[in-house]
């Protein structure tokens, strides 16, 4: 081995650059970047930096806080360069002194402050940082002003389940001034008959009604792209898909052609059994379907929210967040208009009780104004 790929550090290493590389390989990737240059196409790190790479983030407080910004990538690769491993060159001391200070406002780090603050008891300071303009993490919304109408909705964390009563958590949720954590929600108002809406992003899977669509777009040779209703009433009949994958859906849509036991509790066996394969491996046991399906159309419904394909999550990662429900019935599952966001601003509103203008109701937490200044 040369000196200089001895000296390579491990994550160059990982990518392969301590690798030989042949004449010709070299010429093809010369090529390949000089073709590039002529096209004047941009980077993949150029595409990430500019501006609204996140997209459209509506209007409000949450505009700019849509989703990670391109600095939290950058950061996610800085600690996987060992960048953060010493003490950064430009620290300024501030002179503030705190008891606790958290690093991270998503909702782990909102309940740590609220725990330490209770239980530090009185004259404690405690410091919540964040990288976003605005609390939440995961449990964030976006606004929309559509039609003069200000539609809400989650980004990312959107259920919470009712809880056992007098258990620890419904105890929590009692804390924070979400006393009924069963909500009423409003009913259909006009005299058209009513449109069959969800109140989660999953309580009609399996039951979509005939307002349900797919949207086709120029990946599916659609331009202008276009909305196909009751996709599975139809059963997919001229979607434009070919026959062989409108087959594989409707194997996947018809479920399990095999027994599909579900763990009972974590660590039982099954639990155990479907920790050790892949996500990916265990539906084209169960559902007979093949992996580019799966990959392709598959991978967003999947194991969802977990931000990784079924090809790396455990096929735990499926049956993991049913142990979570403590109520067997499915209408424990409960939402705020803009998801978890409700659960993060109740926090922030029980630890600074003017920094969300109004009342401590559910419905002046989700729309009073975020007071900055007392934040900041
Ligand atoms: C798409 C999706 C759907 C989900 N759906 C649900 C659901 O329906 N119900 C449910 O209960 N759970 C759901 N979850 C899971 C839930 O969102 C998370 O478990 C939870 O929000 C995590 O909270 P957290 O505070 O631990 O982390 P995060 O919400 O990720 O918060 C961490 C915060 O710390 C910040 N941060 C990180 N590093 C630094 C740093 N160095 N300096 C400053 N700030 C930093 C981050 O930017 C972020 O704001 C979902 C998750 C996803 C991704």
């Amino acid at each position: 081995m040369s000196n200089s790929r001895r000296n390579l550090k491990a994550e160059d290493r990982a990518l392969g650059l301590g690798q030989p590389i042949s004449r010709r390989d070299f010429l093809n990737s010369t090529l390949i970047a000089s073709g590039a240059l002529l096209t004047s196409g941009v980077s993949p790190a150029q595409l990430l930096s500019q501006e609204d790479w996140t997209g459209y983030g509506g209007v409000g407080d949450y505009s700019s806080s849509n989703g990670n910004t391109y600095s939290i990538v950058q950061s996610g690769h800085g600690i996987r360069n060992g960048d953060f491993e010493t003490l950064p060159a430009k620290v300024i001391d501030t002179g503030e002194t705190y008891d606790c200070v958290i690093v991270g406002g998503g909702i782990s780090g909102l309940a740590a402050a609220l725990f330490f603050m209770r239980q530090s008891g009185s004259g404690s300071k405690c410091l919540v940082l964040d990288n976003h303009p605005i609390f939440g993490g995961e449990a964030k919304r976006n606004e929309f002003m559509v039609d003069g109408q200000r539609l809400i909705a989650h980004q990312g964390s959107a259920v919470f389940f009712q809880q056992y009563p007098h258990s620890f958590l419904a105890r929590f949720y009692e804390s924070i001034g979400l006393s009924s954590p069963k909500l009423e929600y409003q009913t259909w108002g006009g005299t058209d008959s009513a449109l069959p809406l969800s109140r989660t992003p999953y309580d009609m899977v399996g039951s979509e009604p005939a307002s349900y669509g797919f949207y086709f777009g120029a990946k599916f040779g659609q331009r202008p792209g276009v909305w196909w209703t009751d996709p599975w009433g139809k059963k997919l009949q001229g979607a434009p898909i070919s026959d062989a994958l409108r087959a594989e859906l409707l194997k996947w849509r018809a479920g399990p052609q095999k027994p599909d036991p579900r763990p009972k509790y974590e660590g039982d066996e099954v639990s155990r059994r479907l920790d050790g394969i892949t996500l990916e491996d265990h539906m084209v046991d169960l559902y007979g379907i093949s992996r580019e399906t799966i990959r392709t159309f598959l991978s967003p419904v999947e194991g969802g929210g977990s931000g990784l394909g079924p090809d790396v999550l455990s096929a735990y990662a499926d049956y993991a967040a049913d142990l979570l429900r403590p109520l067997e019935s499915d209408d424990t599952d409960q939402m705020f208009p803009g998801g978890n966001t409700g659960i993060a601003r109740l926090m922030v509103k029980t630890l600074i009780p003017d920094s969300i203008s109004g009342a401590n109701t559910l419905e002046d937490v989700s729309r009073g104004k975020v007071n900055f200044g007392l934040l900041d």
